[in-house]
């Protein structure tokens, strides 16, 4: 298999407003190696977070390519690209997005309920990894009774659930006080050496970009590569 996990090809977003173009991707290319910690820096309306819902499956380009585990995901069907997001890679925002009436094992378990393991096996997974998080002791409290740090994590194990090749990360701190900031960027940065998973991660917060392996910065739409 080859080493490039993604691959885009002169990918493209405009946005129609008005009688006004906006391109918020600009024909950009780029390569993810497997198991690669890459992190996306850049201002306010440079095009992170359409980059990311294009990689997320969750936006088409206007032009250009996505090429997936060696498939150009423009030749998939709804229900492969589906199985693909569920199967092949976790999501991570900014503001959790875990189910309020679900508990920490419930939230952790339902990827891998929708991806058919059968209940012991799931719970026990999501347990684990809950475990391995540090949150043994909060399995059964719902997010509103966790702190913002704990949430976070619960997003995170989800992510995991699956066992994905790449997680995607859209200002997983952006929440968050600086120190649980600090906790969240070295466990990811553990994670992606323990679970061998590609973590693309948008940030504003240069200390948080400094967890991954390789910075790319994004301005106008286009990449330029980070100077250290
Ligand atoms: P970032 O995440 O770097 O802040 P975005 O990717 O959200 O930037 O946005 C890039 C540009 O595209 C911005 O100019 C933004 O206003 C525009 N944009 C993003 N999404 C839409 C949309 N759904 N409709 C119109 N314009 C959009
Ligand atoms: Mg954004």
């Amino acid at each position: 298999m080859s080493d490039i996990i993604i691959e885009t090809r002169d990918l493209s977003r405009a946005f129609r407003v008005g009688d006004q173009e906006i391109m918020a991707l600009d024909s950009l290319s780029l390569q993810i190696a497997r198991g690669e910690f890459v992190g996306i820096m850049g201002p306010s309306g440079s095009g992170k977070t359409t980059l990311l819902n294009l990689l997320g499956c969750l936006d088409q380009p206007s032009s250009g390519s996505i090429v997936f585990e060696g498939q150009d995901i423009s030749g998939l069907s709804e229900r492969e690209i589906d199985d693909l997001r569920l199967k092949r890679m976790g999501f991570i925002f900014q503001t959790f997005n875990l189910m309020p009436t679900f508990t920490a094992l419930e939230n952790v378990a339902f990827p891998m309920e929708i991806a058919g393991i059968p209940r012991d096996e799931r719970v026990e997974r999501a347990r684990q990894i809950l475990k391995q998080l540090g949150l043994i002791e909060r399995i059964h409290h719902k997010p509103r009774e966790l702190s913002a740090g704990e949430n976070q994590r619960v997003a995170i194990a989800r992510a995991l659930a699956n066992n994905p090749s790449v997680i995607l990360a859209d200002e997983p701190t952006g929440n968050l006080d600086s120190r649980t900031t600090e906790e969240i960027s070295q466990l990811l940065s553990d994670l992606n050496t323990e679970y061998r998973v590609a973590i693309i991660l948008v940030t504003h917060d240069a200390s948080v970009a400094r967890a991954a392996s390789r910075r790319l910065w994004m301005i106008d739409g286009s990449l330029g590569q980070d100077s250290d």
